[in-house]
């Protein structure tokens, strides 16, 4: 039963890691048979693997052709996550400064991924694993700020996802983790001007750094 469910859960992350790293294109078909090649499994754990990724907005099933790999969002789609996100993002933050206890501040200093900077020689695989960091640790402040529909409404984006997978670049990744940085240690300070003017930079920086992936 653990052996089953470990393996479900390494065949899940595999596909997730192809995926944010492009090595699945997006709208490219995912072929089972491959994946059964590729990783040395049955069709079993990946096409439960697979339902879970439909369900985080990665991969879409469409009757008789099968599974693909979610499109790339448009330039316009990407505008407006951002908007909801700069409307939402530096409130929240705002808010989980007031009420930051100290369970949820070393909650989120782990969220945040800043403790595992120098993760070795494979750069996409932490890439992979940095924007599921990054999106547990942005979902993480806006659980202490208490508002759940707030939480509904940007969960359900996937925004974290769609965003890795607009480019790969390592800076993405570096700077982001400074940014984060700069967040934690205002809500170490309780600082509530302060992490929501850090959140909005956050933010702003991180549009302006995915932002030439629509210029080809
Ligand atoms: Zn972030």
């Amino acid at each position: 039963m653990h052996r089953a469910a470990s393996l479900a859960e390494e065949v899940y992350e595999a596909i997730f890691a192809r995926l944010m790293a492009l090595k699945i294109a997006p709208g490219s078909r995912i072929t089972v048979d491959n994946l059964v090649r590729e990783l040395a499994v049955s069709q079993t754990p990946i096409r439960e693997a697979l339902g879970r990724l439909e369900g985080e907005g990665l991969v879409v099933k469409t009757h008789l052709v099968g599974y693909s790999a979610a499109p790339q969002i448009t330039r316009r789609r990407f505008e407006e996550l951002y908007e909801l996100r700069l409307l939402l993002e530096p409130e929240a933050a705002h808010r989980a400064a007031q009420v930051m206890t100290e369970a949820a501040l070393a909650e989120l200093t782990e969220a945040a991924g800043v403790m595992h900077r120098s993760g070795g020689a494979d750069e996409r695989g932490r890439y992979s694993r940095f924007a599921r960091q990054d999106a547990v640790f942005h979902d993480k402040i806006v659980a202490v700020a208490g508002n759940e529909l707030i939480r509904e409404t940007l969960a359900h984006q996937h925004t974290h996802f769609h965003i890795f997978r607009l480019m790969f670049h390592a800076r993405v990744t570096e700077e982001a983790l400074d940014e984060h940085e700069a967040i934690l240690a205002a809500f170490a300070a309780r600082d509530a001007d302060a992490a929501r003017r850090v959140m909005r930079t956050h933010i702003e920086r991180s549009y302006a750094r995915l932002l030439p992936a629509f210029d080809s």
